[in-house]
């Protein structure tokens, strides 16, 4: 009977490791191995997951099917509607095809922990083992320990952690074997399981032609392109990383968040391969841009150490639980306008405004705009979470909530809350001539100079943004600075 691996957020043939050990025991048993991908649209909306993502999602899923279809490995792909029959119909499915072994890769949030586990005792109840696999991190949760035997909750000693063990633990960081071709007769005695199609978006994740058309040409799904990108960052851009990485409209990024979030391509991959474009062949040393590339590729592993240790963060609660108690603005206008981009501060606006377009930010805006949220106009950091993570192409619980919890400084190992970003020193210092602003806030395109950053501060900008209908600031800075400094010494002395 042939081996099942179980396609979740891992949609690629290469540097896969639930999907090389099938293999590996497929070819062993001198059998076959089958992919299945479950779609649950209910699981989407738990999720909160994107249009954009769905979508791209979808369109993995699809070049995912054409890839194995080359080694003869199909790819099942059915709808379960409700989420909590997505384990049931894999384990009937594995019954029917009289398979023996599953794999899959673990996710590591709590709800799909204790799914992978029930699987586990389900799946052996019928005799089948169920083998979730590590996958997800360069290092595997939990084995970085302080000197005390703990979870580190501050970055750098984990960090430095992080680069000794994959130092001494090189294998972790190895390709794993791409699947063979499955063996002679079996494509022809189960072509049913090639017939399947990938499924439309459903309605409530629906996009228009336009977003289609925008999203599809700024970000193209699969590993191929995964692997194409990370290419010719890792050939032209990776060099001036360090200096340009905070600049947004020079475009100097990896921007493949959205493959390592639908796991087209794996943190390994992208860690190893820049370690290969290393002057070293090291994780440190080498160039200044390598190291700086690696450390941020680590901070998605970190987030997830982070989940996996205390998971009362997927529950809504702060990582830093005296921070409970802050007592939030309630302004549905000011909410509406940050997501909309019409706060008067045009970083913040521009900002969101290439969110609500793109399905991306650039991540020194995703600073900007998640403090000026939380402590410019005061409002609870979950719904600016909640909003990134219904928007973004890259959705990603553990970055995403660890992003919040950093900006908001009520996270692991966050800003320190007297910390307030100047959004218009931001400005002048991130977006200097004002390029980025321009791009997404036309309103203000004809004003000169400077005062592009803050134009309501200088007579003939206001003039401009005032005809162009672009808002007033809607707090005033110096009020919210000192309003959010006393709410959060407030909050936390009621500890
Ligand atoms: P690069 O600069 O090229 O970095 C390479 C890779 O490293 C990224 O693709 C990403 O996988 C990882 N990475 C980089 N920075 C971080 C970081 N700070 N935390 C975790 N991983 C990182 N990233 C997401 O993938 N999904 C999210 O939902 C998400 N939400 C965020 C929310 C906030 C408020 C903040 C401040 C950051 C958030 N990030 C999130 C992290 C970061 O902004 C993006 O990963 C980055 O902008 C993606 O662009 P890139 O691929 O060009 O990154």
């Amino acid at each position: 009977s042939a081996v099942l691996h179980w396609f979740k957020r891992d949609l690629r043939v290469r540097d896969n490791t639930g999907l090389s050990k099938a293999a590996e025991l497929a070819k062993e048993k001198g059998v076959g191995v089958i992919g299945v991908w479950l779609m649950s649209p209910q699981d989407w909306e738990a999720h909160l997951v994107s249009p954009a993502k769905c979508d791209f999602e979808l369109r993995s899923v699809e070049l995912l099917r054409q890839e194995l279809s080359e080694l003869d490995i199909p790819l099942y792909i059915e709808t379960v509607t409700e989420r909590k029959n997505v384990e049931r119909r894999l384990v009937q499915l594995a019954s029917e095809w009289h398979v023996k072994n599953v794999f899959c890769n673990l996710e590591y949030e709590p709800d799909e922990l204790r799914r992978e586990e029930r699987l586990v005792r389900n799946m052996l109840e019928g005799g089948i083992n169920f083998s979730p696999q590590h996958d997800d991190c360069a290092v595997p949760p939990g084995v970085l320990k302080t000197g005390g035997g703990k979870q580190y909750a501050v970055y750098s000693p984990w960090f430095r952690q992080w680069i000794s063990y994959l130092h001494s633990h090189p294998h972790l960081l190895d390709e794993r074997p791409i699947p063979a071709t499955n063996p002679a007769g079996f494509r022809e005695k189960h072509r049913h399981l090639f017939d399947a199609k990938v499924p439309e978006l459903p309605e409530s994740k629906s996009l228009t032609d336009e977003e289609k058309t925008t999203l599809h040409a700024l970000w193209p799904a699969g590993e191929a392109a995964a692997l194409d990108r990370l290419e010719h960052f890792l050939a032209e851009k990776v060099g001036d990383y360090t200096a340009t990485r905070n600049f947004p409209s020079l475009n100097s990024t990896g921007r493949v968040s959205a493959h390592h979030a639908a796991g087209t391509l794996a943190a390994r991959t992208s860690v190893r391969s820049a370690r290969d474009a290393n002057s070293t062949k090291k994780l440190d040393g080498g160039k200044e841009g390598v190291r700086g590339w690696i450390s941020e590729v680590a901070w998605r592993d970190f987030y997830r150490h982070v989940l996996v240790h205390w998971p009362y963060i997927c529950m809504n609660k702060p990582f830093k639980y005296e921070y409970t108690n802050i007592e939030w603005e309630y302004n549905d206008a000011h909410f509406r306008a940050w997501t909309k981009g019409r706060t008067g501060y045009p970083i913040v606006d521009a900002a969101m405004r290439s969110l609500n377009h793109t399905a991306y930010m650039h991540n020194r805006l995703r600073m900007i705009t998640a403090s000026f949220l939380a402590k410019h106009l005061l409002l609870d950091w979950r719904l600016g979470e909640q909003y990134f993570i219904t928007n973004l192409i890259d959705g990603d619980f553990a970055s995403n909530n660890g992003g919040w919890g950093f900006s908001s400084s009520t996270g692991v190992d966050p800003q320190p809350y007297f910390r307030i970003f100047n959004p218009w020193l931001q400005s002048e210092r991130f977006d200097l001539e004002g390029t980025f602003i321009r791009t997404w806030v036309p309103e203000l395109k004809d004003v000169v100079g400077k005062a592009i950053h803050n134009p309501y501060a200088d007579k003939v900008a206001s003039g401009v943004a005032q005809k162009n209908g672009y808002p007033r600031p809607i707090v005033e800075h110096k009020m919210a600075r000192e309003r959010c400094l006393e709410r959060f010494k407030a909050g936390i002395g009621r500890e």
